[in-house]
């Protein structure tokens, strides 16, 4: 366990020294810890070392590990999500990154609206085109948040991707540098329901270079508990 306390001080050193680098307040970025296999005694452990915020990938896992872990935590889905699924999330996350079809919108407008709340959501960009991740395209965000603005139990707070993996770090920058040059056009573009905090973008492997671009949310799930592995 203590590997998991010295993992997350030193990311957030990292964070501070970026900053330090690149004129940014360290409080701006938030790091996510994500909790994708990981069990519920290690996760309060991570909420001990001072994480506030945790990202699950499945709803099901989610589901069965929300009651056992503390409550002083907000709780981030960050992977696919499916339209039959947003009833079992809706009340339990406070901020969907995966938004990426305006039929699941609809559905999480849907759902937020039967509970009396607004949704905080992310739209997913899949900005390097790759077969295997979903997100909408470059080219359709601006159509596609236009779209979403009318729907009055979400609010869009931002922008997510995945970036694809490169053994050298550097490859990745222009995908993060495209989301945020489209993240600051949209923030000024006055859009009703539609506010840039988020900037969901850098991973384990690529934190340093996302947030040198602008990123000012991670998702780190193994550089906090170290490798996965998948038979939980
Ligand atoms: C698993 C996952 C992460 C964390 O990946 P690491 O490389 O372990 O840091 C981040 N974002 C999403 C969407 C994930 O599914």
């Amino acid at each position: 366990m203590q590997e998991i306390r010295d993992n997350i001080m030193s990311i957030l050193g990292n964070i501070k020294d970026v900053c330090m680098r690149t004129g940014r307040d360290p409080d701006s970025v938030t790091l996510i810890a994500v909790t994708k296999t990981i069990d519920p005694d290690r996760i309060n452990y991570a909420l001990e070392c001072g994480i506030r915020n945790i990202g699950e990938n499945k709803v099901q896992e989610l589901t069965a590990k929300y009651a056992s872990v503390e409550k002083n935590v907000k709780w981030h889905l960050i992977g696919h999500l499916q339209t039959n699924k947003v009833k079992y999330i809706i009340d339990k996350v406070g901020l969907v990154h995966s938004v990426d079809s305006i039929n699941l919108a609809r559905e999480i407008d849907k759902r937020a609206e039967n509970a009396g709340l607004v949704k905080d959501i992310l739209v997913q960009v899949n900005v390097a085109q790759e077969e295997t991740k979903y997100g909408i395209e470059y080219e359709e965000i601006d159509s596609f948040v236009e779209q979403l603005s009318m729907l009055r139990n979400i609010s869009v707070k931002g922008l997510m991707t995945i970036a694809p993996y490169y053994e050298d770090m550097e490859m990745v920058r222009p995908v993060f540098r495209m989301l945020k040059e489209k993240y600051d056009m949209l923030a000024g573009a006055n859009i009703p329901n539609v506010e840039m905090r988020h900037l969901s973008m850098g991973m384990t492997n690529d934190y340093e270079a996302a947030i040198e671009e602008g990123s000012n949310m991670i998702r780190i799930g193994t550089g906090i508990f170290g490798a996965r592995s998948y038979n939980i």
